[in-house]
């Protein structure tokens, strides 16, 4: 979908022909008689402006049908709840750490059991379905090592078991990749980082291939009723309509500050599939449309914790701060931040180093970001604190 597309399929109001979606902050609707109405009822099960939101991102994935929730976890959530007890799923091993905590201490719990794999070797997933794997679930690029996976070739093997291939779309985002079209059943975002794009709002989207997933999904957001409220709605329509201008902008940042990392004395390995020693570079190039995202990680060579904290902290424009996909740069120290819900043994095996650094890269100017992490490398050598051998 063009620049042009996603903007033009943002509808203006057909009753008084305001050019931005009206924000329908009501709770029920007036029925003309039990059961006759204009096509909502009740607040939980729709809602005008979530409408919008959800037909908009169902095209910006080609999808059959959107559904918009409360945050990134409450729509990965209710993808889960089509399972029973005995499923099995088959995950990502460098999954997001929230979706580890949601699969490991609630889930699990409940009878099903989820299997890690490094799904970058597609024949890793391929000895590790079984009969009841129900559920394949991938990120690509995952969060924060940027691996990245084949999805047109892991959904043939979910297609050949009969199991759905979900696809968490986050770090890619509609703009660079669209895994429906890639043979997946079911994408997912976490709309808080590049579809809302201003760190201004918390939101989760789901969209499903068929009518069938669409019914399934409808059915358990109206069940469970974690659905997002109208005015975080228009939020995240407003910054569907900067998507394509702000992401660009991000990926072009992120590799010239992949390319200055990669060239500095301090720093042991760049993690970026827009770099050609990236493991899967070339499958990046082909199913993200030549888009490699605006997250860099980096580990340094003095790989501490304390070597890490100083380097996150003597940064201006990165901000430490956890969330990603901004308009302003951010930075986090993931096994003190976001992954610190994944034991340090199971973080480690997932490449998740002690220095392992993530940066987002916002809109701003390119040569002002790497003065910055510049001066920061410089902060950190000065005080001695950090030996660059
Ligand atoms: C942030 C994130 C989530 C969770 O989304 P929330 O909106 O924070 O609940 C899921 N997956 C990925 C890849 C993320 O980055």
């Amino acid at each position: 979908m063009s620049a042009t597309k996603i903007i033009h399929a943002v509808p203006s109001d057909p009753l008084t022909g305001a050019i931005s979606v009206p924000v329908y902050q009501t709770s029920t609707f007036i029925q003309e008689a039990p059961g006759v109405n204009k096509g909502f009822d009740y607040a939980r099960s729709n809602n005008p402006t979530r409408k919008v939101l959800e037909d908009l991102v169902a095209s910006l994935e080609n999808g059959h049908g959107g559904f918009a929730f409360a945050t990134g976890l409450a729509a990965i959530d209710a993808v889960l709840k089509q399972l029973s007890s005995g499923d099995e799923i088959l995950a990502v091993d460098d999954i997001y750490g929230g979706a580890y905590r949601l699969f490991t201490h609630v889930y699990q719990k409940l009878g099903i059991t989820v299997t890690y794999v490094d799904t970058t070797e597609i024949e890793n997933v391929a000895k590790a379905v079984t009969s009841k794997t129900k559920l394949i679930w991938i990120e690509s690029p995952t969060n924060p090592t940027l691996k990245v996976s084949d999805i047109q070739g892991i959904a043939q093997i979910a297609q050949s078991i009969g199991a759905l291939l979900v696809v968490d779309n986050t770090f890619a985002s509609p703009i660079a990749q669209k895994p429906l079209d890639l043979g997946a059943d079911i994408v997912i975002h976490s709309g808080t980082k590049y579809i809302g794009g201003h760190s201004d709002l918390v939101a989760g989207l789901v969209i499903t291939k068929t009518q069938e997933l669409s019914e399934r999904i409808k059915f358990i957001q109206n069940a469970s009723g974690g659905v997002l409220g109208p005015w975080d709605c228009f939020l995240t329509i407003r910054g569907i309509e900067t998507l394509d201008l702000r992401y660009r902008k991000q990926c072009e940042n992120a590799m010239e500050v992949a390319l200055y990392l990669a060239q500095h004395k301090a720093v042991a390995e760049v993690f970026y599939p827009g770099l050609k020693d990236h493991k899967n570079h070339e499958i990046a190039k082909r199913q993200q449309n030549g888009l490699f995202g605006g997250v860099v990680s980096f580990s340094l060579k003095k790989d501490d914790q304390e070597s890490a904290n100083q380097f996150v902290t003597a940064t201006k424009y990165f901000k430490l701060a956890e969330s990603l996909g901004g308009v302003k740069s951010l930075l986090c120290h993931p096994a003190q931040m976001t992954h610190a819900s994944i034991p340090r043994e199971k973080r480690l095996q997932a490449g998740i180093k002690d220095s392992l650094i993530r940066l987002s890269c916002g809109i701003e100017e390119v040569e002002d970001l790497v003065n910055d992490l510049k001066q920061a490398f410089e902060k950190v050598e000065r005080a001695k604190e950090l030996s660059f051998i």
